[in-house]
């Protein structure tokens, strides 16, 4: 368990020891801090059979578990090719939690992410969150709960997990990969903070791209004719990372400017005004969504970066 993840399974233990456990939980919080991992743990805890504070990884619960095939755990999630959970999955997901439970003392339902339920997949299942069916537990994880509809979300015991603090982070991603402190900070700026995402960029060559992306922000400030040049150096990045790359640097800019502390990618003596890099953030994390989409990215960076360099006039 991750050390950030455990005053949440104590609160989740907790509950359950008191009988006080909601039939639905939605596990909220920022992309790569371990929901998944903490949702998978209780999934395991809630089929064992021992009493032990974890699964104990031995019953034939566990064992079943391990292999993939416990009858009573049931998962959904986007399938291949489609980014939505549709409302089919979440019908036959019903119907096989009513089914009799064949060897846990439970049913459990693993939904994720559940803000990719399309709207009719939401209602289907929020009959089941009126209504819950006799021992089924459902846990929903979403990075975005806000996207989902109220009803569901008031139907659910929510587990909010925040970023843990930049040093508890630092310390665990340093102790785990044993990559040296100044690597350590710059693979958690460029993943806002993120643990787990950053132990993925200490292992892979997006740093690199990220440099591209802070180094080309900084030319912008002193040269702002620079747009087109820039903008090819940022041709070849993932477009997700891009745009979550670009809120991330305007949001830390924002940061910068409001508490005076300097940010660590910007020029010292970088002086800009707080509102329109809040609205570049913004414009960054609408891009993300839209690059998904058959627009023109090219003409979406471009527009974003003469504005970003417009700050610096
Ligand atoms: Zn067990």
């Amino acid at each position: 368990m991750y050390p950030w993840l455990e005053v949440h399974w104590s609160f989740f233990l907790q509950r359950l020891q008191q009988d006080r456990l909601a039939h639905a939980l939605m596990i909220e919080g920022p992309a790569g801090i371990g929901k998944n991992a903490l949702a998978s743990a209780m999934v395991a805890k809630l089929l064992c059979s021992g009493d032990e504070p974890r699964a104990c990884g031995q019953c034939r619960s566990c064992k079943l578990l391990e292999g993939g095939a416990h009858p009573d755990r049931f998962e959904i999630y986007p399938e291949e090719d489609s980014k939505m959970i549709k409302v089919d999955q979440v019908r036959r997901l019903i119907s096989s939690l009513d089914l009799t439970t064949s060897i846990s003392e439970r049913k459990l339902a693993y939904i994720h992410p559940a803000d990719s339920m399309n709207k009719n997949a939401a209602n289907a299942l929020l009959k089941s969150l009126e209504e819950p069916v006799g021992n089924a537990v459902l846990i929903l994880v979403s990075s975005d709960p806000a996207s989902l509809p109220v009803t569901i979300r008031s139907r659910c015991q929510s587990i909010v997990i925040n970023q843990p603090d930049s040093k508890q982070a630092s310390g665990w991603l340093q102790e785990t990969t044993g990559k040296p402190a100044a690597d350590v900070n710059a693979a958690l700026q460029a993943a806002g903070g993120s643990p787990l995402r950053a132990a993925s960029y200490l292992e892979s060559s997006e740093l690199d791209a990220f440099a591209k992306v802070t180094a080309g922000l900084v030319t912008l400030l002193s040269r702002p004719g620079a747009v087109s040049m820039v903008s090819s150096t940022l041709a070849d990045i993932d477009p997700d990372d891009l745009w979550r790359w670009l809120s991330i640097c305007a949001g830390e800019a924002a940061k910068s400017m409001m508490t005076g502390i300097a940010s660590s990618y910007l020029p010292a003596e970088a002086d800009l005004p707080l509102k329109p890099l809040l609205s570049l953030q913004k414009q960054a994390d609408v891009n993300r969504r839209l690059s998904a989409t058959p627009l023109r990215g090219d003409l979406l960076l471009q527009d974003w970066l003469i504005r970003w360099a417009e700050q610096s006039i």
